[in-house]
């Protein structure tokens, strides 16, 4: 038995460390940065809540399999070649992580769950843990859910969920690894990277969660060739603590300003100060 997952974390760990230290893209920060235990705790403890999230999902995904869809388009689509499978439970969930994030960005009640995930201000593999409970379940569990009652098989829907899995720490973590011309097809560290800027011109975009041209195609994409951000984060930062960022999204306007400010690097950008995110608020 292992709940807490912890032999992918190590695994995970001895990937992503040597990798950091080998293509850092930000030299000088450190392995065990602030606020490192902050994330050590999300991974260890979301990836349970996560995997019970999940399982919620996959009963759901039944009940409505059996409801709502033909037996005939799932016996079809259960029918189709692996390698037709795969591209197109990519396709169908970076379709439905595109719209979610894009909705976590503009509603101001899901911007409370999300703004959790950019509090980091700097950014590396652990950085990827470090995502609301809701937030994770919501935009993991629904382009889930639509999958299997489609009739994909398990095993297609699997190797899927290992590449997005890994992806997610690779587009965190604080390397220099370019993906040439791929970088329009795929979601690159770059790629992610501004979408964690605080720079203003990168606000609100980058929302793909492996497949870059989505955002070429519904107008989201900022790219910069030769540039990469150099300050992340949020212009009000949330209190580096586990059970406050847990709690965060259920306390009022009026009761958050009562919470103790901590940063964990300030950027010395004087052009972003004012600025809100998401814009307009
Ligand atoms: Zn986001
Ligand atoms: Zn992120």
């Amino acid at each position: 038995m292992d709940p807490l997952g912890l032999k992918v974390i190590l695994i995970t760990c001895l990937v992503f460390v040597p990798l950091e230290r080998l293509f850092a893209l930000h030299p000088e920060q450190k392995v065990f940065r602030r606020a490192w235990g902050n994330d050590l705790i999300f991974l260890l403890l979301n990836g349970l809540v996560t995997k019970l999230g999940m399982l919620a999902v996959i009963v759901a995904s039944l009940f409505v399999a059996e409801r709502i869809v033909p037996t005939s388009v799932q016996d079809t689509v259960g029918a189709l070649p692996f390698w037709i499978q795969i591209p197109l439970v990519i396709l169908l969930t970076d379709l439905g992580i595109y719209w979610i994030h894009r909705m976590f960005h503009a509603v101001p009640w899901l911007w409370r769950f999300h703004e959790i995930h950019h509090s980091s201000e700097e950014l590396d593999w652990l950085a990827a843990t470090r995502v609301h409970p809701v937030d994770q379940i919501l935009t993991r569990g629904s382009p889930l859910l639509v999958v299997i009652a489609l009739g994909f098989s398990v095993w297609s829907i699997s190797v899927c969920a290992l590449l997005f899995h890994w992806q997610a720490f690779l587009v965190h973590s604080n390397v220099r690894i370019g993906f040439g011309p791929l970088r329009l097809l795929l979601v690159s560290p770059a790629f992610h990277h501004w979408h964690h800027s605080r720079d203003r011109e990168a606000r609100d975009m980058n929302f793909a969660g492996q497949l870059s041209f989505l955002d070429a195609l519904f107008g989201t994409l900022h790219l910069p060739q030769g540039r990469m951000p150099t300050a992340y984060g949020l212009d009000q930062p949330v209190r580096q603590r586990y059970v406050l960022q847990l709690l965060y999204p259920f306390i009022g306007d009026r009761a958050r300003q009562y919470l103790p400010v901590q940063t964990e690097a300030q950027p010395a950008n004087p052009s972003l100060e004012g600025a809100t995110h998401p814009p307009g608020r």
